[in-house]
């Protein structure tokens, strides 16, 4: 029989064990980025991104103690979210939407999606005002900067944030609570470090139109930096999951 990644079966008891031992890294090294920084580890919610995993991988990371879950494709996030609700349908865990998504979706991540990472157009957010006023709902978003400037990357040029930040103020239904990149890849996080240190600057310019209190950036790789430079949501895959399924 071929082996359809939907097969792979995962133990959830063992995986719950590896799971709370790398979680556990993963807080330290937050609680020392905290203090380099001269921050709070309370400030920062680690969100675990279990795209391509079987939903069993979340059920097992939420018994490690993880709240927090991202999917960056709209069919993956419905389907895991039916078997494991997020707040907003009365779950325990919350659901990130961290991935480009097409309008057509819109509706589809509205109905479960507990937050919105990336908001990266005014017609995507016609859309999702449309889907969560007919839903009766706010929903939470980050706006999406492409700061790395990488073509291949989704995202608001640097220099549109803060008009369309000032514009999504008069949406009902969609409340700005930060901005959220994706920095370049690189082998050593200091050579990212200026692109997170540019979105704290931008997050600070873009707060005076609208109360924003997060910034979404730092991933495996780079989560320590990330945090040292104003991150209060980090996006971690491969570093609590391991790597992902092809
Ligand atoms: C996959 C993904 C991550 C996690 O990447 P890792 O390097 O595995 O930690 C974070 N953010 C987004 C938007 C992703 O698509």
């Amino acid at each position: 029989m071929p082996k359809l990644k939907a097969d792979m079966m995962i133990d959830v008891q063992s995986q719950a064990r590896a799971i709370a031992e790398r979680l556990e890294d993963v807080r330290e090294r937050v609680v020392r980025a905290c203090q380099r920084s001269g921050r709070r580890a309370g400030e920062i919610t680690v969100v675990g991104v279990t795209k391509k995993f079987p939903v069993d991988m979340v059920t097992a990371a939420r018994e490690a103690g993880l709240h927090d879950f991202g999917e960056n494709r709209a069919q993956e996030l419905i389907s895991k979210a039916k078997a494991l609700p997020g707040a907003l349908q009365g779950g325990t865990i919350r659901w990130h939407m961290i991935g480009h998504l097409q309008r057509n979706k819109a509706r589809d991540v509205v109905a479960c999606a507990d937050v919105f990472h990336a908001l990266d157009s005014l017609r995507l957010a016609n859309a999702l005002e449309q889907r969560a006023a007919e839903a009766g709902r706010v929903l939470p978003c980050f706006v999406q900067v492409n700061v790395s400037g990488e073509a291949s990357k989704f995202g608001l040029d640097p220099g549109e944030a803060h008009d369309v930040v000032r514009r999504l103020t008069e949406y009902e239904h969609l409340r700005v609570v930060g901005l959220m990149t994706l920095a370049s890849p690189a082998a050593d996080p200091e050579d990212v470090r200026p692109q997170f240190r540019r979105m704290r600057t931008l997050f600070e310019t873009c707060s005076d139109v609208a109360p924003m209190t997060s910034l979404s950036m730092g991933m495996s790789g780079d989560f320590d930096v990330a945090i040292e430079e104003g991150a209060t949501h980090v996006r971690l895959g491969t570093l609590l999951f391991g790597p992902r399924p092809a």
